[in-house]
């Protein structure tokens, strides 16, 4: 039997699309390119060639994965981020549209300094956040620190994919534990850290709850462990006056914000994603740094303990 690539297309699209797939044109793309090895201009371009048994076949395997619910991005083996391809792989959260905001702040607080600066993206995953800003701002240095070896795999493959192993490395590293003073300091430390409270697993979209790594996804009881722990552990590996720049999930910012406020960082900000949701929180550490004054009591005299707000 003879089949044009053309014929190939048709059949993965109509089969996504009949499953109920959104994207399903541009998914079977993707398929199409990924059996055949092809990118996507070079397939528009053979379209009406004929294809051989062998792409058939893997066609078919990668769509039957594909409509049994993974992911297309962990079947295609990459995926693209503010513009640029990186490797995915089911050991890191396939990079998010909503997380190109908190790319695009880093980038502009990044760009306030002059000359030589320094990134620090912790929780790393695939590495797409710091190498986005290494690859777009020649003047910056990233640092990736992830505790997954799968993503300090994939950490280096996105490094050198990017020709940036001048300019960037990956560690391995527990952003729930203080950092190495040999990391030195940073203009900006940025995460996408684990954010969804533990109970909500068994509401989590099946595409995310059965493929993406737990690991990258349980913030503990409240969602917000990795916000406090970084937050107060990590303040000594920002310069004064440094960023500290979070993406958060839904209903987390005022949350996350008063962490902030309660740890002594400045000019606290909350911004929307395209989505209208409150994704990304920052703050600065202060540029002078004054140790608050200690209240000195007489045992037996203490004050009464100050209730701390919380938000609602
Ligand atoms: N935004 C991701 C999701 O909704 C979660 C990312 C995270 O925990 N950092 O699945």
């Amino acid at each position: 039997m003879t089949i044009t690539y053309q014929d190939l297309y048709l059949k993965a699209r109509n089969a996504l699309s009949g499953a109920g797939i959104e994207g399903a044109q541009l998914e079977a793309r993707e398929i199409l390119c990924a059996a055949a090895g092809k990118s996507p201009e070079q397939l528009y371009r053979d379209l009406s060639l004929y294809t051989t048994e062998a792409i058939a076949e893997k066609t078919e395997a990668l769509l039957a994965r594909r409509l049994a619910g993974e992911p297309v991005a962990y079947i295609v083996g990459e995926w693209s981020f503010c513009g640029l391809p990186f490797y995915v792989s089911p050991a890191a959260l396939i990079p998010r549209i909503d997380t190109e905001m908190l790319a695009q702040l880093v980038m502009n607080r990044l760009k306030e300094y002059e000359g030589h600066t320094r990134v620090l993206d912790l929780c790393a995953g695939s590495g797409c956040i710091g190498l986005t800003a290494a690859a777009y701002l020649k003047n910056t240095r990233a640092v990736l620190v992830d505790l997954s070896d799968g993503a300090l795999d994939l950490c280096k493959r996105n490094i050198r994919r990017h020709k940036l192993t001048g300019r960037a490395v990956y560690l391995k590293g527990d952003a729930l534990q203080a950092p190495s003073h040999a990391l030195g300091q940073f203009d900006v430390l940025v995460s996408n850290p684990p954010y969804i409270p533990s109970g909500d697993f068994p509401s989590l979209d099946a595409s995310v709850k059965d493929f993406e790594p737990l690991m990258a996804l349980d913030g503990g009881e409240d969602g917000l462990d990795f916000y406090r722990a970084i937050t107060k552990l990590w303040m000594p590996a920002l310069k004064p006056g440094g960023h500290l720049l979070y993406e958060v999930g839904i209903g987390q910012a005022e949350k996350v914000a008063w962490l902030l406020v309660k740890a002594g960082y400045e000019n606290i900000r909350i911004t929307r994603d395209t989505g209208g949701i409150d994704r990304v929180v920052e703050g600065q550490r202060p540029k002078e740094w004054e140790a608050p004054d200690l209240l000195h009591t007489v045992p037996g005299e203490e004050p009464p303990a100050e209730e701390t707000p919380e938000p609602q």
